[in-house]
């Protein structure tokens, strides 16, 4: 499954325009400074839906391309 359009506008809300990542092995410092649009953003799932994660808000990680690159799941969905 994929994350609805409304969830995706939530989640772009949420995000401020900008990428939620906050992962530490990609080189950024705290979270990431990208910024994105709504369209251009990658909607990752935090849980991968393969280990059971849902479509849900709260699961819905609003990421760059350059970091979604760098997630595992990158390429399976
Ligand atoms: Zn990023
Ligand atoms: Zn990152």
């Amino acid at each position: 499954m994929a994350f609805s359009e409304s969830t995706k506008d939530l989640a772009f809300k949420r995000s401020g325009g900008r990428c939620e990542c906050e992962r530490e092995s990609h080189g950024h410092t705290g979270r990431c400074p990208t910024r994105v649009t709504r369209h251009g953003a990658q909607y990752h799932h935090k849980h991968a839906e393969s280990l059971g994660g849902s479509d849900s808000l709260s699961n819905c990680e609003v990421l760059c391309v350059r970091c979604h690159k760098q997630t595992q799941s990158w390429g399976r969905h």
